[in-house]
């Protein structure tokens, strides 16, 4: 490692962080199992180094000669990813995008803006906003996470259900790949060139190569936003409202469907009790807009939804972005998660049931419920959360293992796919496997082995060993 270590500073110079402070802060993400380790004075250990690249051609260096050396190398946006993307091992250098970022083209012509990797989601959203213009992807963690963090992870953003998830609006990448070499894929607007490279960077979680710069597709701000809520008997009941609406072709930006406890949760003043609070943002030109918002109240009415005050929209747009941190809980010896699925319309009501009566007996349990907050013409994702307390904390990770593995296992028995938008991490690989079956596996495995023949990038993450 040492003569690592001269390489790199010697290519870096202050780039180059060995100082236990920069080690500690990057030996993992948000996973809250790792949490739980650290508040138990167990971490994940530090890595060798930190290295922070101000330009492609340095995180070439960095990647060439870890490469040469046969070095881990393990790739760091905003820390937080929630699935153990990022784990810290005394032999890998951690390679930090912090200083990839900054806008570095914008088009207002071609609605096209090219960002560093480590832009901050929330430092590229007021960059455009300056200019009359949005991402429209707004993860609930846009003041955590990277640019190059949402490709990595494919992620969602709250208004996807009318702008899309990140996939849909990435137009082209620069991946520095293992051994160092420069790639860039995709031209916009579209192409048929033959498989997609982009895709193979999309969800590869640090596992095919450091992506450096992400150039995407832009919209103007709407004009108009309109807000409407409804509640419903319960979120089976209400799920047949949302699949009416997309499949008649009304895409409103934000819908979600929440059930009766998270509706008591977020929505007490509007909801009432033991109901399921259905939200909806329509935004965009004027008379389209208005047209939609029409078309939702007959439709959702159409199917039970009762209309309620749309003073519920405003108070989750307001308070979206605040989530309790794991800590609290953890402290407190509680053990929680979210778990994020997705499945087709013939089958979402029983994966909620599904899933709800798997957790029902595991001891200690306190709280499962779900929402729904991504939404299709052919299906919808379900966010579980669950919350337990064990008799004895030593059962934290064991109950922990035990909620993950019964949601995800009655996921795929109703023909379910087990991530919508965290990925995989360490938390689903087996779960991945499972999905996947023996031929994919093995495709994700040739196409490692090809990228990354000497296996160093961020090994331990997406595939099982
Ligand atoms: C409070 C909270 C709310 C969240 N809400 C959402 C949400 O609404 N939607 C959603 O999709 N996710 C959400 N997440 C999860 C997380 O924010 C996303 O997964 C996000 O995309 C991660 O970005 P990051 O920059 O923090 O990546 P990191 O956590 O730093 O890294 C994530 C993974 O990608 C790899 N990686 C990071 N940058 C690069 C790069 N440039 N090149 C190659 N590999 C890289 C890392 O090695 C790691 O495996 C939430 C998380 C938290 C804590």
């Amino acid at each position: 490692m040492t003569d690592v270590v001269d390489r790199l500073r010697a290519e870096l110079g202050a780039g180059l962080r060995t100082d236990p402070e920069a080690r500690a802060a990057h030996r993992r993400d948000t996973w809250v199992l790792s949490e739980l380790r650290e508040l138990r004075g167990e971490p994940p250990p530090d890595p060798a180094a930190v290295a922070e690249p101000a330009t492609t051609g340095e995180a070439a260096a960095v990647l060439r000669i870890c490469h040469e050396a046969g070095v881990p190398v393990v790739p760091f946006g905003g820390g937080s990813g929630v699935c153990g993307g990022i784990e810290g091992r005394p032999d890998a250098v951690v390679v930090s995008t912090r200083r990839l970022r900054g806008l570095r083209r914008l088009s207002a012509e071609d609605l096209l803006a090219r960002f560093g990797a480590g832009t901050g989601g929330m430092e590229a959203e007021q960059v455009l906003e300056e200019c009359g213009l949005t991402l429209g992807h707004w993860p609930q963690s846009i003041e955590l996470s990277t640019v190059g963090g949402w490709v990595a992870t494919r992620a969602s953003g709250q208004f996807s259900t009318a702008y899309g998830s990140i996939e849909d609006l990435v137009v082209a990448l620069e991946v520095v790949l293992p051994g160092g070499r420069v790639l860039e894929v995709g031209r916009g607007p579209r192409s048929a060139n033959g498989p997609d490279l982009r895709h193979l960077f999309l969800g590869s979680e640090g596992t095919l190569g450091l992506v450096t710069e992400v150039e995407l597709s832009l919209r103007r701000l709407p004009e108009l936003r309109l807000p409407q809520a409804f509640h419903f008997e319960s979120l089976p009941a209400g799920l047949p409202a949302i699949r009416e609406l997309l499949q008649v072709g009304i895409h409103p930006p934000v819908v979600r469907l929440y059930d009766p406890p998270e509706s008591a949760r977020h929505f007490a003043s509007w909801c009432p009790e033991g109901r399921a609070m259905l939200i909806l943002l329509h935004k965009g030109p004027e008379a389209p807009t208005r047209a939609a918002a029409e078309v939702a109240l007959r439709q959702v009415g159409a199917v039970g939804g009762v209309a309620a005050d749309p003073a519920a929209v405003e108070h989750w747009l307001e308070h979206r972005n605040r989530v309790p941190g794991f800590r609290g809980f953890l402290e407190r010896r509680i053990i929680l998660d979210t778990i994020e699925v997705a499945c087709a319309w013939s089958r979402v009501g029983e994966l909620y049931r599904r899933v709800l009566d798997a957790l029902a007996p595991v001891p200690g349990l306190l709280v499962a419920s779900a929402h729904s907050s991504h939404s299709y013409r052919s299906g919808t994702s379900l966010y579980f959360t669950f919350a337990a307390r064990p008799e004895d904390p030593a059962e934290m990770p064991g109950l922990y293992r035990t909620c993950w593995e019964r949601t995800l296992t009655e996921t795929l028995a109703v023909g379910g796919t087990v991530s919508h938008h965290h990925g995989i991490g360490r938390v689903r690989r087996e779960a991945l496997a499972r999905e996947l079956g023996p031929e994919g596996v093995a495709l994700l495995r040739g196409l490692k082995r090809a990228l990354d023949p000497r296996g160093i990038m961020n090994p331990g993450v997406l595939i099982p060993d």
